[in-house]
């Protein structure tokens, strides 16, 4: 028997398998069944690596628009994480958010290449900024 012909062999009769719509149809229908006929207990477990996945991935953009942003208030300095957010400097966040959804804004600027006109403001000034149109810490 001769082996190398007999890989090629294989890896032919692979080749065109792959390449084959209808062998692809059939494998993405088996995929899917499994999926479907998976006992509920391993379903829950593949939802729950995509949403931890996500989470992490959230945080890991999140930490990363806030350290290209300044890593601090733009305000007041304030520069522990849990108090900061991103902000539209020259406000519009409504609008922008209602155009790129339901995507985090550190999503949305990690996929863009941190554009300009943004930066990071702690909860408060970012709160006052918008109900009195500047932070009461710019006008000390
Ligand atoms: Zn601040
Ligand atoms: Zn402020």
């Amino acid at each position: 028997m001769d082996k190398e012909k007999m890989r090629s062999d294989n890896l032919d009769r692979y080749a065109r398998r792959t390449l084959d719509p209808v062998w692809r149809a059939e494998q993405i229908k088996n995929t899917r069944d499994y999926r479907r006929n998976a006992p509920i207990e391993v379903r829950e477990r593949e939802r729950g690596y995509k949403k931890k996945w996500q989470a992490q991935r959230g945080i890991w953009r999140r930490a990363l628009a806030l350290d290209h942003y300044g890593g601090c208030c733009a305000c007041c300095g304030e520069d522990r994480d849990y108090f900061l957010a991103m902000d539209h400097i020259d406000g519009g966040g409504n609008k922008h958010r209602k155009k790129i959804g339901f995507r985090s804004l550190s999503g949305w600027l990690f996929e863009n290449n941190w554009p300009e006109g943004f930066q990071v403001l702690c909860h408060n000034c970012n709160t006052a900024k918008y109900r009195f149109g500047v932070c009461p810490c710019q006008e000390l």
